[in-house]
């Protein structure tokens, strides 16, 4: 069947500056790290994708490594971009990365120009795409001098293989440092992708400020920390969830006792706000202006749709936000 897109997507959603850049990106976007690669359904993957666009995410973050087997996940959703959003193009913000071990040997790894150009060659041609809207370096390389990787990213603009450059999990110094590199190339460096949820709260150590300072926007990765901001492990560890797939990163051991029960607690605040707890997660992190975007996983419509909801209510009274603030000390 062709994918008609519905006609009321962009009344659904809100999209924010990325900093101080000309770039809007939906408050909620969709990463496709777990459950869009060749393990998984590709019809489950096909519809996520579809159900996301009608609901006004344009956003789709992805990077060389995801699937598995690594690179699955752009090749399953090149295929569904072929199929169904070739015409749609336009409309779509594209994201993927390099940093992490991706090939064989010493130069599918890292920061080096040598793997950041030939890894976003790569990608473009999994995805089947001319250009990424944002290319990021996946993390910083403490072998190679910050000015190659900065460069090696200022190219892939100056060639046209993507718009946008960003950088994740670097720190508020190394963001200094590397922005610097960029301010003077004149490189579009607009966006810092970090993880962050009520269960991961480094950012509010110095990056948030930071972002703000230098005009950057962010997006949060692993919002509801894999799935245990959510009902899923209130009666243990269910079959199909990530923390029981071998293929999953999220470890059983970490899904604690002592983190479930503040999830219980959390969820008595939800409640009241007529929110379920991955709601209460997503709304909590969207308090933040210098977060633009909330980068949400989901292995269903289901749970998309139900996150969804999230946007309805992201306002907190300080009363809630104090009680919030002593369940997760
Ligand atoms: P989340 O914290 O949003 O976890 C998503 C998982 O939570 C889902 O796959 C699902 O797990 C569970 N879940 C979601 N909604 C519900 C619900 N309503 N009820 C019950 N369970 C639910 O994010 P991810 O960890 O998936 O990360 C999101 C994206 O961030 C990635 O896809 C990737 O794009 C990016 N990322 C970036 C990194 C980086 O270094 N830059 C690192 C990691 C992620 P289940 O399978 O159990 O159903």
């Amino acid at each position: 069947m062709t994918y008609v897109p519905s006609k009321d997507r962009y009344e659904k959603m809100t999209y924010r500056r990325c900093g101080n850049s000309g770039l809007l990106l939906p408050e909620i976007s969709l990463g496709l790290w777990h459950n869009f690669g060749h393990v998984d359904v590709y019809e489950n993957c096909r519809e996520m994708l579809q159900y996301a666009f009608d609901q006004g995410i344009t956003h789709f973050d992805l990077a060389n490594n995801y699937g598995p087997p690594p690179g699955s996940a752009e090749e399953n959703f090149g295929k569904i971009m072929n199929q169904d959003f070739a015409s749609l193009r336009d409309e779509m913000i594209i994201s993927s990365k390099a940093g992490y071990t991706m090939w064989d040997g010493p130069y599918g790894d890292w920061g080096s120009r040598k793997y950041i150009i030939a890894s976003c060659d790569q990608s473009l041609k999994r995805m089947g795409l001319e250009y990424v809207d944002i290319f990021y370096t996946h993390r910083p390389d403490p072998n190679t001098p910050v000015e190659e990787t900065a460069l090696a990213l200022d190219q892939l603009v100056k060639q046209g293989k993507a718009l946008y450059v960003g950088i994740s999990n670097y720190k508020p110094d190394q963001t200094e440092a590397i922005e610097a590199i960029f301010r003077e190339l004149k490189t579009p460096f607009i966006i810092h992708q970090p993880r962050y949820s009520m269960f991961d709260r480094w950012v509010e150590d110095g990056l948030l400020d930071t972002l703000k300072k230098l005009g950057k926007g962010s997006i949060v990765f692993s919002p509801l920390a894999q799935g245990m901001l959510t009902d899923r492990y209130l009666d243990g560890i269910p079959k199909d969830s990530r923390a029981a797939k071998d293929s999953g990163h999220l470890q059983q051991d970490a899904v604690t006792e002592e983190k479930i029960e503040k999830v219980r607690k959390l969820k008595v605040i939800a409640e009241e706000r007529n929110q379920s707890i991955s709601q209460l997660a997503v709304a909590w992190l969207l308090r933040h202006d210098v977060v633009t975007s909330v980068l949400l996983g989901a292995s269903s419509v289901r749970q998309l749709e139900q996150n969804l909801i999230a946007l309805e209510n992201t306002s907190f009274t300080e009363d809630e936000l104090d009680r919030i603030e002593s369940i997760l000390k």
